[in-house]
This record gives structure tokens, sequence and C-alpha cells, in this order.
């Protein structure tokens, strides 16, 4: 194996700080124990959509809500989210059904804003060398989840993540959600080995994507239990209550009436890896 500059990345390398860490939020934490289920659509489309989807994932005891209300779209004629309204509508709802937020920032002019009404912010693939949303990230306290580059290697994936907690934000979550591969089949290759390869680099928290590598929602579940199974401390997953009518990403969206089994499911891995699910009790 090559050996990687633990120097870059000191904040977060596991040689110079060995203790796991454990980030906190509201009544949820993620970190070695627990395993955090983050789900909600791709996208935010209108208060009614979202009402509705918030409704049915509190009832299944998912105390983090996800959307994006600023989509980064391969194609501009594509619909591009619904910016500060969308975010407006996203703490609202939070606010409702007692959720967590968390959605998607892909400027360094939102970021403020964002990080007075949602709970944690997220950078997404594409911007994960984008180095002054990073830097501007780094200025809050909200927790942040960083994805993976769509070409990164993980030792840019922990550069990235350094990048924040200079800035003085010590609640970087990393995830991990594919790379671009030759394989037509799959939406993104996923690299079974990116989270236990990471577990020996960093005491960051790490979380996974099952979405977006496979862009069909009948290979969610098998991803997902593979995830689980390689360490990740948490999944996010998008879920919608009408997939094939969805404004973005329908074909990978798993129907909310697929929750319970998809849950039940994880929890085996979990289990069977010695930890458990962190769900509200009823
Ligand atoms: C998302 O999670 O909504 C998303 C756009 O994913 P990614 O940045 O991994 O493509
Ligand atoms: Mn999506």
């Amino acid at each position: 194996m090559n050996t990687i500059n633990h120097e870059n990345f000191k904040l977060s390398s596991l040689k110079h700080n060995p203790t796991k860490k454990e980030i906190k939020i509201k009544n949820a934490v993620f970190g070695p124990n627990e395993i955090q289920l983050i789900m909600g659509p791709c996208a935010i489309e209108s208060e009614k959509q979202l009402e509705e989807i918030a409704n049915e994932v509190k009832n299944f005891g998912i105390k983090i809500f996800r959307a994006c209300a600023y989509k980064p779209r391969t194609h501009p004629y594509s619909f591009q989210g619904m910016g500060e309204k969308g975010i407006q509508i996203l703490s609202k709802i939070g606010e409702k059904y007692d959720l967590i937020t968390e959605t998607e920032v892909t400027d360094t002019r939102q970021v403020k804003m964002v990080s007075e009404k949602i709970d944690i912010l997220r950078i997404g693939a594409r911007n994960m060398q984008n180095f002054e949303l990073l830097k501007e990230v780094g200025k809050i306290n909200n927790p942040v989840i960083l994805k993976n580059g769509l070409s990164s290697t993980i030792e840019e994936h922990l550069n990235a993540a350094e990048h924040i907690l200079s800035k003085g934000n010590p609640n970087v979550i990393l995830c991990t959600r594919g790379i671009r591969g030759f394989e037509p089949l799959e939406r993104f290759t996923y690299d079974a080995l990116s989270i236990p390869i990471l577990k020996t680099l960093t005491n960051l928290p790490i979380i996974a994507d099952p979405s977006h590598p496979t862009g069909n929602k009948e290979l969610v579940l098998p991803l997902a239990r593979a995830q689980i199974a390689s360490g990740a401390d948490g999944l996010l997953v998008e879920v919608h209550n009408n997939p094939y009518q969805a404004l973005t990403d329908s074909k990978q969206q798993l129907n909310t009436n697929e929750l319970p089994n998809f849950i039940e499911e994880i929890k085996k891995v979990a289990q069977a890896t010695n930890r458990k699910i962190d769900l509200t009790k009823k």
C-alpha cells in the first residue's frame, strides 16, 4: 500500500488523534457506537411534498431529514432546486416534525443563511475541492457532511476535510458515495474498501450514500448492507413518497412504504457488527 502524509491532515489523523470522534447534534450522535440514518427526498419540490415525506420518515423513527434546495445539475435545463424558498420550507418542516435537518450548500454566499436555519450542511461530490466553500463552512459550527469527489482519491478527501477543520469547525463527517468507474451499469462505482481504509487513517465519523452510486432503487438495499458491514457510521438515503414523479433522481429514490423493510434489513447487519441504529423511541 502507498504511504500517505499524515501531516497534511493532522487534525483528523488517527496517528495524531487516536480517539474516534463523536459529533453530537441535538439528540443524535455520529460516532463509532450508533448508526445514524439520514433520509429524505433528493430535492425539495413543494411544501406539501416535503411535509408528507417528513411525516412518514418521522413515523419510522428517523431523526435526521435530508432534502436539497440547491441542486448542482448536469443539464442546465433540468430542475435546479427551490433555492432560499426551499431552505425556508425545510426549516419550517424540521421544526414542525422535530426532525434534525440536513441540506447541501453549493456556494459560499449560501453558507451563513443556511447555517442559521438548517442543522447539518453538506458539501456534495461536485464541490469536494471547492476550497473557498470548504473554508466558508470551516467558519461555522454546524456539522458538515463532506462527500468524496467524483474522481477523488482518499487522500484528497481527507485533505478537503482538513480545510474545514483547520478553519475552526471541528464537526466534519465524511461520506463515501462512489467514484467514476468504467462500468456503465453502475451510475458510480462504490469502492467497498473506502471505509475500511478511511477508518485506519482518520478519527472522523464516516457515513455512506447507497443511493447515488446505484441510480436504481432495487440496488440501494444491497449496497447499503455492504456499506454498514464495511463499517459505515450511518447512511444518507434518498426517499420520496412518489418516486417516479420526482423532479430529480426519480429512479433511485426509495418509496417511503419500502422503509420498514429497509430499516429491518439494515438492523440485522448492524447487529451482526455489534452496533445499533439510532431511532427515536416510540
Ligand atoms: C445528494 O446527495 O443530493 C447529491 C447530489 O449527491 P452527490 O453530491 O453525491 O452527487
Ligand atoms: Mn439525488
